[in-house]
């Protein structure tokens, strides 16, 4: 059984993770896609939306789980028995910190990869927090998050 570990934030999911989701996928037995609990940011949507909003998003994937992790990446994909951890790169700027993660966490545990897949083209200038500014200014977010949690992060900045 071959395990791919998504690792990030997803506050909330985009149409940028779910291409990587839909991609990676393709290529493993099973995709865990892992929303990182931190304790450095301050999220909008708590743990539980986030997996709940990401649950809603990947309905039609049939290999994918949602689960949320705390602690070293490393002990997590080794928990899982998994054996590489998937990123995706945007542009350059994502480039030199996902380096020095990668190359850290081949430190800690040699025997995990971490596999890069390039971002659609479309979505290379999409963030999370792009989401999210846009939303709080009434901006329109079609297109840029999956349809099915749209009305979520609407309401979200109505409360
Ligand atoms: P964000 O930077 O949007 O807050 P996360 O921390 O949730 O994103 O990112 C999790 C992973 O998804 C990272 O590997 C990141 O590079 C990747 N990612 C984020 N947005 C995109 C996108 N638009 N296209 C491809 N990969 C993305």
């Amino acid at each position: 059984m071959n395990t791919f570990i998504y690792p990030g934030s997803f506050d909330p999911v985009t149409n940028g993770h779910m291409d990587i989701i839909e991609r990676a996928s393709k290529i493993c037995d099973k995709l865990i896609v892992a929303v990182l609990i931190s304790h450095n940011k301050q999220p909008l949507f708590t743990m539980d939306e986030r997996v709940d909003l990401l649950k809603r998003a990947v309905g039609h994937c049939k290999n994918v789980e949602i689960d949320c992790f705390s602690g070293l990446l490393v002990d997590y994909v080794a928990e899982k028995e998994a054996s590489v951890i998937i990123k995706g790169l945007r542009a350059v700027s994502d480039f030199e910190y996902e380096l020095q993660m990668a190359l850290l966490n081949q430190k800690m545990a040699p025997d995990i990869e971490t596999l890069f897949m390039m971002s659609n083209i479309n979505y290379s200038f999409l963030s999370s927090s792009m989401v999210k500014e846009l939303a709080r200014y009434g901006g329109n977010i079609k297109g840029l998050i999956p349809e099915c949690i749209e009305e979520d992060v609407i309401n979200k900045f109505k409360k």
